[in-house]
């Protein structure tokens, strides 16, 4: 049964319509949340609010200014309140979660090894430096272990990098546990949350990480914002992410006479994002207001139909690292036996209304292993897969839909 959501919690855009090739006007289904999900009527709400008052924050003393400085940081205090952040902890907007790990990459103490599993995205994989990479583990228990291996070889700073959930096949990682014995023997962990954060609550002091990223255009707020919450003392001591206005405290005559501001504004250089940062924390503080064990509930029940459809449909294997009962997010990636997914995924589009994403999904060793050595026999089109990914507001109709034209399409 579709889920009455609050008003502020509503999919905006949740009407759009597709036309089929039989000219039948059809409700579009949007199945690619993972990619990016829709905006929620809290998120449209606050743009609306803010745009009549908008000016540049930290940056001037008359009305505009003044609003959107005390709105930009009553964002940062709202997303520190839905990350958890503790005493010490810094609460930065980036771009997106790309962004904020990168960021975090260039704040890195001096040789700074990094330990960091090949599943991950590309954006938790590509930015760090000195990196000790581990192979796909075969179990939770595997990671935990390999990550405790890893630790005894390498000496120094050292900083685990690990994703909460993952974008290709949804499964939720051990963090906590690769946490514990990171910190047990003396590194950091970064948590990449971009996937997890819009299923569950992210919690810096529950995950065990010392830093946290994620984007505000898959938490079902607009494209453009993301943050990177953790320790200060790091972020702190490296030279600012970008040079310029906002970040130097005082600049003198000579090339390089400049001092930097501590704290968040030290690496968000520029004016900021007013709009991205408040439209995000309204999305967070509509998540933090609602009984999100409920919406847990609604989307396991969904991504049950949704895989026990999947399963008889011939030629086609959903794909994973912990065994199929592993708990995951709404998410689900499958590779065809005798279909090009990239078809597939055309297919579903032009003549069902109903958008997924087909590839690699920006995670190229996993889905290379998910589909080479894994699943040698199924997957007969190199190293695509066709992603299913839904959240907040998704009908059971959507879900209808796909496995009916995926039916379809497998038995032609
Ligand atoms: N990490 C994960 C797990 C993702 O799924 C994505 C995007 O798909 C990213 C990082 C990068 O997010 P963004 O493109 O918003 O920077």
């Amino acid at each position: 049964m579709t889920l009455a959501l609050q008003r502020d919690l509503e999919i905006v855009g949740a009407d759009l319509t597709t036309t089929l090739p039989s000219g039948e006007v059809v409700g579009f289904a949007h199945l690619d949340y993972a990619a990016s999900a829709p905006s929620i009527r809290a998120a449209s709400d606050a743009v609306t609010a803010i745009l009549p008052y908008a000016g540049s924050v930290h940056r001037g003393t008359g009305l505009r200014a003044q609003t959107s400085t005390l709105e930009y940081e009553r964002a940062r205090d709202l997303v520190a309140e839905f990350v958890g952040a503790r005493p010490g902890d810094e609460v930065i907007f980036t771009r997106n979660t790309t962004d904020a790990l990168n960021l975090l990459a260039r704040t890195l103490p001096e040789g700074t090894t990094t330990i960091v599993f090949e599943t991950e995205h590309h954006a938790n994989l590509l930015p760090w430096p000195n990196q000790l990479r581990l192979p796909v583990p075969a179990t939770p228990d595997d990671a935990v272990e390999a990550v405790r291996a890893a630790l005894r070889t390498v000496k120094g700073s050292v900083l685990v990098a690990v994703t909460a959930a993952s974008n290709v096949t949804g499964e939720i990682w051990p963090v906590r546990r690769i946490a514990d014995a990171a910190h047990a023997a003396g590194a950091r962990v970064v948590v990449d949350a971009a996937q997890l954060a819009p299923h569950a609550p992210i919690s810096l002091a529950d995950l065990g990480a010392d830093y946290l990223a994620f984007s505000g255009h898959k938490l079902y707020a607009p494209f453009g914002t993301g943050v990177l919450a953790g320790r200060a003392d790091w972020l702190d001591a490296a030279p600012p992410y970008l040079a310029g206005g906002g970040a130097s405290a005082t600049v003198g005559e000579t090339p390089g006479d400049v001092t930097w501001t501590t704290g968040p504004a030290r690496h968000e250089a520029g004016t900021p994002n007013l709009i991205g940062a408040v439209a995000l924390a309204a999305a967070c503080a509509a998540l933090l207001r609602t009984d999100r064990t409920a919406l847990h509930h609604r989307e396991q029940e969904l991504l049950n139909w949704l895989r026990s459809g999947l399963l008889p449909l011939p030629g086609l294997l959903e794909v994973n690292t912990f065994g199929p009962d592993h708990p995951r997010v709404g998410i689900t990636s499958l590779a065809f036996a005798t279909h090009d997914p990239a078809a597939v995924a055309n297919t579903l589009s032009t003549n069902h209304g109903i958008g997924v994403r087909a590839g690699q999904f920006c995670a190229h060793p996993l889905t290379r292993r998910l589909t080479g050595t894994t699943h040698t026999a199924a997957c007969g089109f190199s190293e695509s897969l066709l992603r299913i990914s839904f959240g907040l507001g998704t009908p059971d109709d959507h879900i209808h839909r796909l496995l009916t034209a995926l039916s379809t399409l497998t038995h032609p």
